[in-house]
């Protein structure tokens, strides 16, 4: 049996508690996560994938319910725990890359060991392998404005995977990406899904790109509205269920 590496225990989220009009986003949501699950969340517009993402990585803080990672209780950690807990742990993609425009793409690369004190020697060391593994060596000295976007998006997974992280969550991460960047990103996840044991969250609006996942979430009005296992399947055949998935929820959208 695998490690359980996330626990999100009846986790509500509601925006504006105490004003006139509160957004309930998120009702009463429970997951658990192994090691090495790739999982991918769809679901319409408004109906609550970025704000699950974020409750379950230690990003927001749920109205109600629990979140534990690696058995840790996120609520009960002081803030400098989070901050460490996050650079050892997990690594964020998301659709903007935010890249620091006056740092060079080595230097993007390096923040997160920047922030978590590493020496020197070892950030060079780490900075150059991510680098080779993602086709940056030649672009580092280089600043983002010089770069195309699906090197800056690169470097803002490079960034995101220096620091080793167990587990990987990413929002739209091939948002701003065309058809080739997005394949080769996701054959990357793949790879350090399948190599690495590296477990992945990933909220995409394409079923051609969660097909690479293990198991679709279909996410509705803050719920888990389907659940779909990839198991035996082809790849092929799981994109197939996963379109006939959404397919069917969004025609539960037409009132005819
Ligand atoms: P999705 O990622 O599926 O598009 P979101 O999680 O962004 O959905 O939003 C879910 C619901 O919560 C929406 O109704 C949205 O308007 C609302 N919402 C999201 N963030 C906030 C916020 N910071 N304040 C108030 N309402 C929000």
């Amino acid at each position: 049996m695998s490690k359980e590496i996330l626990n999100a225990d009846h986790v509500t989220k509601i925006y504006g508690v105490g004003t006139k009009n509160p957004v309930t986003a998120l009702n009463d949501v429970s997951l658990k996560m192994y090691e090495g699950d790739f999982i991918c969340v769809m679901g319409p517009s408004g109906s609550g994938k970025s704000t699950f993402i974020n409750n379950l990585s230690t990003i927001d803080v749920p109205t109600k319910g629990h979140v534990y990672i690696n058995g840790k209780e996120v609520r009960k950690m002081g803030e400098n725990e989070v901050g460490k807990f996050r650079y050892e742990n997990l690594g964020f993609i998301f659709q903007e890359f935010n890249l620091l425009d006056s740092l060079t793409m080595s230097e993007n690369i390096a923040v997160p060991l920047t922030l978590a004190s590493k020496s020197i020697d070892e950030i060079k060391q780490r900075v150059q392998n991510i680098a080779e593994k993602l086709e940056l060596v030649h672009l580092l000295d280089k600043y983002p404005g010089e770069c195309s976007g699906g090197q800056r998006q690169r470097a803002a997974i490079a960034r995101a995977l220096v620091t080793n992280p167990k587990l990987i969550v990413a929002d739209e991460p091939t948002g701003n990406l065309d058809s080739k960047n997005s394949h080769d990103l996701l054959s990357l996840f793949k790879n350090l899904n399948e190599k690495d044991g590296v477990s992945i969250l990933m909220v995409t609006h394409d079923s051609m790109i969660a097909s690479y996942s293990q198991k679709l979430l279909y996410i509705k009005d803050g719920q888990i509205e389907e659940t779909v296992e990839r198991g035996e399947l082809s790849q092929t055949d799981y994109f197939h269920q996963i379109v006939d998935v959404n397919a069917s929820e969004s025609q539960k959208l037409f009132v005819d």
